[in-house]
């Protein structure tokens, strides 16, 4: 069976839209309509205490103001925890997640004291370390996945299912991670290897509050819209990871991915405030012409290539133009793999 192509753009309304994401946006704009695929919008509004309550219509604003068109109306994750609960129960009758009552100074400490193994709390058998999970043809690794932070020690793995819950409020759900190594093929950065049993552990699928947490809520909005390609920013190549063993744990198929190399400033370090003000509003509010952005976009992503057209012959090219001539000529092997780096001050260099 095939399936259409869905695409997504999912913006988190936790604080304004910058350049970077900007540059991922477009870019997933160009794949999906290249591929005649259905693109929609989703708002990733569940990190509550984060979001702020004008970030969700000003990343609507921005993507209007660079050109990028959805398909149907925006789906909100706030408005889906229902569909996330449910997942949870099973999950938890399946035994695969467990409460875990941990704070992060108790996951330091134990975590700090020497152990030998597998800091993944799912058994598997023996001989199955051989059975690398694999989704391309075998060879070297582009890249192989690093801890990002403290792996979980394995402290609340004990309980099973049918165990009394902690009160409610006092633990979040933890996914057991099956350990075996694991590769994908990702359209930019290649074939990245992981050993989830070293360097991701168990995750957490939900927070204290119960609430759904960022990996489980990705993966089953992915699911029920049927998105086929998903095009984001590259620190969460060690995510995709985590969120292949909840598509394998639910039989579904994952989606193929490109993790896009992030735009940094021009100490090389990743956009923040001492880089300026990169904020696309600014931009917008400054007089900036959004093809400027959408030129650097391009230029950035396929610049490289001998049949990219020079500035003299862009320079009067309207949005709707530079779109047309970026979705005709993408293909995800063309991509420039390198990170982009942000003049500053970077709105002289815009307008
Ligand atoms: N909401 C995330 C972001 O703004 C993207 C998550 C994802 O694409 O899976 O970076």
């Amino acid at each position: 069976m095939t399936f259409p192509p869905v695409c997504r753009l999912a913006p988190s309304p936790t604080g304004a839209q910058h350049l970077g994401n900007a540059r991922t946006f477009l870019i997933a704009y160009w794949s999906a309509r290249s591929q005649n695929a259905k693109l929609i919008l989703r708002i990733e509004d569940i990190d509550s205490p984060r979001v702020k309550p004008w970030a969700m219509q000003q990343a609507i604003d921005d993507l209007a103001w660079l050109g990028i068109e959805h398909d149907g109306d925006p789906i909100v994750q706030t408005q889906r925890v229902g569909h996330y609960e449910a997942v949870l129960q099973q999950m938890l009758k399946d035994d695969r997640v467990y409460p875990c009552v941990c704070s992060r100074k108790d996951i330091d400490e134990a975590a700090s004291a020497p152990h030998e193994h597998s800091m993944s709390s799912m058994d598997v058998p023996h001989d199955s370390h051989q059975n690398i999970v694999e989704d391309s043809q075998s060879n070297q690794p582009d890249m192989f996945v690093q801890a990002e932070t403290t792996i979980y020690p394995g402290t609340c793995a004990n309980w099973r299912a049918g165990d009394a819950m902690p009160p409610l409020g006092s633990y979040c759900l933890r996914f057991r991670t099956d350990p075996r190594p694991m590769i994908l093929h990702d359209q930019i950065v290649g074939r990245v290897q992981c050993d989830p049993g070293i360097v991701l552990g168990d995750f957490p699928v939900t927070r204290k509050t119960g609430v759904a947490a960022y990996q489980l809520a990705v993966v089953v909005d992915d699911i029920d819209a049927g998105v086929t390609e998903v095009v984001r920013g590259d620190d969460l190549v060690a995510s995709a990871f985590r969120q292949r063993q909840i598509y394998d744990y639910l039989g579904e198929t994952p989606p193929a991915y490109a993790h896009v190399p992030l735009v940094v400033g021009d100490d090389g370090r990743r956009l923040a405030k001492r880089h300026g003000d990169t904020r696309l509003s600014q931009y917008r509010d400054q007089g900036v012409a959004p093809e400027s952005i959408v030129a650097w976009a391009a230029s950035t992503t396929f610049g490289h290539r001998d049949d990219f057209p020079q500035s003299q012959v862009t320079r009067d090219w309207s949005l709707a133009r530079w779109h047309h001539e970026m979705i005709h000529q993408f293909e995800w092997s063309a991509v420039s793999r390198q990170r982009t780096i942000v003049p500053h001050p970077s709105v002289n260099w815009f307008q």
